[in-house]
């Protein structure tokens, strides 16, 4: 079937295009891009779709997020009401990287052919999760270094990962905090071999962010990987962005080939249990017990008190919280650099959680496009060619003639995001349609067709 999106204004940085285009579609591809306006007229039977006063762009491509889980039934968790990928297509993703801060749901080749034998709202890629495989080669003390068995184990597995079209390695430093230099370098280096990206929650944030990143930088060093540092704006958004931005500028001037993503909030998420909040975290972020909000459980949408704090932490260490923290002009700052681009570092927990899972990208075109901070243009790349290109995913991300067709078409004075705190799945509005492979998969916030979405490998 062809399929025309026609007199939209077509936003495609990866080709530098910023103008009214006809765009037609074949066979799941871009077949053809033209100026705007009945440059060739559509034929009869080929469905045509009015984009006029519409941005047309990309689908986006989240480079962070944290994948749905795995049922007892062997398959994914797609409720509507609660599957993060439902929220992501619903927000006008069409790709998301999974994979995150060093976990997986599960054995990440598994995931991919689990994608691929049933479908998925969006495409879904995946990163080898360095702390998932140190688990599973039996570190069971967080806090301990890994064996030299252990090592090797890790080594072996990520390149089976790799193999198997995993787009690179994670690390969730700051979830173990016993991972030593020399077990991130042998699966780091697995992944320099096959010349994918080595993406890190680094080790500690606030005033220890400094040596937290040097440490990371060290395998580019050593080993010319493709690093990239995950949700910076949690990481140094407590009053260190400006210093960690120039470092970071430094060490790419240096001739490491590293980048950044950036969630478009001041407050950040992440279990109770974790070593977040081991001892110390208080005077880290300069808070009291009231920074923080409980997602779930008999306590959720509540501060928390030095009391219901340590009963949670307890007794439901899985439980999400939000923690209001970061410095909103740090944020700012590092979504405003060149190469920060959107992650959204979505993570849902039965439906509960951050907004961001559901928000940050229209977001990024409400709070900072139309507010000034950013132009249009520079948005969509951080939310489509950036990504991609950071990935090395050749047909996303761009309207070329030949790529996926992969679009999401939105008008650009009324895309909000509505999810809160309060209501963290809450989709937005001002998205007309999101179409995966040249297909109609959602259409004003609604999700028409789940399924069309298949693995990411590389
Ligand atoms: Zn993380």
């Amino acid at each position: 079937m062809r399929t025309w999106i026609r007199s939209g204004t077509v936003i495609d940085p990866a080709n530098e295009i910023c103008s009214q285009r006809d765009l037609l579609i074949e066979n799941g591809k871009i077949a053809r891009v033209l100026p705007g306006g009945m440059a060739e007229v559509p034929q009869e039977g080929e469905f045509v779709i009015d984009a006029a006063g519409r941005v047309v762009c990309p689908g986006f491509v989240d480079i962070h997020m944290h994948e749905d889980p795995v049922g007892e039934d062997g398959k994914i968790v797609l409720d509507e009401d609660k599957a993060i990928f439902c929220a992501m297509l619903r927000m006008g993703v069409t790709t998301a990287i999974g994979g995150n801060c060093g976990s997986n749901a599960c054995d990440p080749a598994r995931y991919l052919d689990m994608a691929d034998r049933d479908g998925t709202p969006v495409h879904v890629g995946l990163l080898s999760g360095h702390n998932y495989l140190r688990a599973k080669a039996g570190c069971t003390d967080k806090y301990a270094p890994a064996g030299a068995e252990q090592i090797a184990a890790i080594g072996q597995e990520t390149r089976k990962a790799l193999e198997a079209g995993c787009v690179g390695v994670s690390y969730g430093i700051r979830y173990a905090p016993g991972m030593r230099l020399e077990e991130m370098l042998v699966s780091a280096g697995a992944c320099a071999e096959a010349g994918k990206l080595a993406a890190a929650h680094i080790r500690s944030d606030a005033a220890e962010v400094f040596a937290s990143a040097e440490e990371f930088l060290e395998l580019g060093r050593r080993l010319g990987v493709r690093l990239q540092v995950s949700h910076i704006g949690s990481m140094a958004g407590f009053g260190q962005m400006k210093e960690f931005l120039e470092r970071v500028g430094r060490a790419r001037a240096q001739g490491l080939d590293v980048a950044c993503d950036c969630y478009p909030y001041d407050a950040f998420c992440t279990e109770i249990g974790s070593t977040t909040y081991d001892e110390g975290w208080m005077e880290r972020y300069g808070c009291g017990y009231e920074a923080v909000e409980a997602c779930e459980g008999r306590y959720k949408g509540q501060r928390l008190t030095k009391e219901t704090f340590e009963e949670l932490r307890r007794e439901h260490p899985e439980y999400l919280t939000v923690c209001y923290v970061m410095n909103s002009r740090d944020v700012e700052m590092a979504l405003q650099a060149l190469d920060v681009m959107l992650g959204s570092d979505g993570i849902l927990d039965g439906g509960q959680g951050h907004p961001r899972a559901a928000g940050a990208f229209p977001r990024l075109i409400a709070s900072y496009v139309r507010a000034g901070k950013l132009s249009l243009y520079d948005a969509v790349r951080k939310m489509t060619a950036a990504p991609a290109d950071r990935l090395g995913l050749k047909e996303k991300g761009r309207l070329s003639v030949g790529a996926d067709a992969d679009i999401v078409i939105f008008d650009a004075q009324t895309i909000q995001d509505h999810a809160t705190f309060a209501q963290p799945l809450l989709p937005p509005s001002g998205i007309d349609m999101v179409l995966i492979g040249g297909e109609i998969a959602a259409r004003n916030g609604k999700i028409v067709n789940g399924r069309l979405g298949r693995s990411i490998r590389r």
